[in-house]
């Protein structure tokens, strides 16, 4: 099949082919025809990611008279991100017609420039319900002369409460035009717009059996819940050369997640309706321009969203409606890629697995969380690859190669190296070192972890020093080198303050030089670990080699004990 046998005039065709669309996609093949050569109202069902937005898009410029100003196509669809998408997709078919204008309309935005745009005549409109509903009520809209609307993501838009919204807008339109709905699922609220605004509709049902991609691996990881953000981690320096989405279940825990790997200096940025429009636009820019790897997003935001070459799908938390995994992994292994679907799950949550794998039609595989030796050599292979690809500039080094020279005389080429791969790539094995397994499994102290006994330096200060306690121990997953670094990275003071340490269950010690423990508590209160709140007193110095919970306690007084000194 080819795009010149749907009936499309070759204006559009060159258009499509500059795209690089050869073949269509199967919902185009069986919508195109029959949207051109009819009037019909069309139902089409169909996943993301199948090529819905020129399904629609190009019969809908086709049947468009362009020589008119009047608005003749309307396109709903539920986020500002679609809308410019759409809106974009739009514009680049139409780009060998004669003046084309299509107008894209979402709250947030000023309504000044968009009722202007609207006012030099915008043939095509594509709206979000919201401020479309606002520019009618506001008379800077006629829908009278509307031809087709098309309701894109309808699923979606009644998930999100547009109900009413919608049943306004078309009821601004005349009775005569054509509906054209998609729908990535079919609960009964989409049945039944059907029903209300369509008139024995053609439908168009595609890969409803194997409904993602087959070219995505999916795989699960089972960890305890509080080990998420690190197993997240984990994942992120296994990828090092991830361009992928990590989704959340809330706008809060997307926030605090990308608050939390942002600041520790991950290359992500989140997309959440907590956020400005100026906001979204700036993350989502960021992520098309590839200045930001990963994307931290709520399914809502992400709905839709058309990204080239994504080649990650991170479920931080499975979706709580199941079928939007399928929407979610959808944003990756587009146009003929390839990739992975990850979900993280915890060990009550295996049931879900399985009832994901009745919706995808295939299996989700069970990988463990990669450990320290694994993620240091990808790492370490990410970094020599890039250093091989690296392009030598000549005419800039040529000013300083003799001294480089001579600083490097006295090495061999192989030490050379070596010493350039070091000194990137020391502080990744320094943490990881620190760090053990997390993968959740009964016996799941093994796998040479080496939680506790991480921070190998006898740390013995020579002057006085002040004792602490931190109500943090290994079931909060500190170690010492976490310890350190928590305390130095909070209070401002130096790793070389910190004198011995102790690590408990739940609880923990350490000394500070007396000249360094003033900001101490200070500087660590208010402040959390890995999003857990603490506590941090001063405590008595260290008997012997006690150093006991129960003398804490006597000694120090507990939180509600009310008996500090
Ligand atoms: P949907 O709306 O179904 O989620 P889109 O319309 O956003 O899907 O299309 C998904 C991606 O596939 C887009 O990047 C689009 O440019 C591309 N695409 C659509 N149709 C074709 C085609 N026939 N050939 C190649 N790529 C296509
Ligand atoms: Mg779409």
């Amino acid at each position: 099949m080819t795009f010149e046998k749907l009936g499309l005039n070759a204006d559009i065709l060159k258009a499509v082919s500059d795209l690089g669309f050869e073949i269509p996609s199967e919902i185009q093949e069986k919508s195109i025809p029959q949207l051109l050569e009819s009037d019909t109202d069309l139902m089409g069902l169909a996943q993301t990611g199948t090529g819905k937005t020129a399904a629609f898009g190009l019969p809908l410029i086709q049947k468009i008279d362009f020589e008119s100003k009047d608005t003749q196509g309307l396109v709903i669809c539920p986020t500002r991100e679609l809308c410019n998408q759409i809106t974009r997709d739009i514009k680049a078919f139409s780009k060998y017609l004669p003046r084309p204008n299509v107008v894209a309309v979402y709250g947030g935005a000023s309504i000044d420039n968009q009722i202007r745009s609207i006012k030099r005549g915008a043939q095509v409109i594509v709206a979000t319900p919201g401020r479309l509903v606002d520019l009618i009520k506001r008379k800077a809209i006629k829908l009278e002369t509307v031809k087709i609307a098309v309701l894109d993501e309808a699923d979606e838009m009644l998930n999100m409460g547009f109900k009413e919204d919608i049943d306004f807008i078309l009821s601004q339109t005349p009775q005569t035009k054509s509906t054209w709905l998609f729908s990535a699922t079919m609960p009964k609220e989409v049945r039944r717009i059907t029903k209300e605004y369509m008139d024995d509709p053609f439908e168009v049902t595609v890969g409803t059996k194997n409904t993602t991609a087959k070219n995505i691996e999916h795989v699960y990881y089972m960890v305890k819940e509080r080990d998420r953000y690190l197993a997240i981690k984990r994942l992120l320096d296994f990828y090092p050369d991830i361009f992928g989405l990590i989704f959340c279940r809330t706008k809060r825990e997307t926030g605090m997640i990308s608050e939390k790997l942002e600041k520790e200096g991950y290359n992500v940025t989140a997309l959440h309706g907590d956020l400005s429009q100026a906001q979204r636009d700036a993350a989502m820019k960021k992520f098309r321009e590839r200045t930001v790897q990963v994307l931290v997003a709520t399914d809502v935001a992400a709905r839709g969203i058309d990204v080239d070459s994504v080649t990650h799908v991170i479920h931080y938390n499975l979706p709580d409606d199941v079928e939007n995994y399928t929407h979610r992994s959808g944003r990756t292994a587009r146009a003929g890629k390839s990739g992975m679907s990850l979900s993280l799950i915890n060990t009550k949550e295996s049931y879900k697995i399985r009832q994901i794998e009745k919706i995808i039609g295939s299996k989700i595989e069970y990988k463990k969380i990669p450990g320290s030796d694994d993620i240091r050599e990808q790492q370490m292979m990410a970094l020599v690859d890039r250093v091989v690809a690296t392009e030598v500039n000549e005419n800039e080094l040529d000013k300083y190669w003799d001294m480089i020279y001579e600083k490097f005389q006295n090495y061999s080429a192989e030490e050379v190296v070596m010493k350039f791969i070091s000194a990137e790539f020391n502080k990744f094995i320094e943490y990881y070192k620190k760090s053990g397994d997390l993968n959740a499994s009964k016996n799941d102290k093994d796998s040479g972890g080496s939680n506790a006994r991480g921070d190998k330096k006898n740390r013995n200060l020579s002057g006085d020093s002040q004792r602490f306690f931190i109500n943090l121990g290994e079931k909060q997953n500190l170690n010492k080198g976490a310890l350190v670094r928590l305390v130095c990275t909070t209070s401002g003071i130096n790793s070389k303050d910190i004198g011995r340490i102790e690590v408990h269950g739940g609880y923990s010690f350490f000394e500070v030089s007396k000249s360094a423990s003033k900001g101490i508590v200070a500087g660590m209160t208010g402040k959390d670990y890995e999003g857990k709140d603490f506590v941090v007193e001063e405590t008595e110095p260290r008997k012997g080699g006690g150093g006991s919970y129960k003398g804490r306690k006597k000694r120090s007084g507990g939180r509600s004990g009310g008996r500090r000194r």
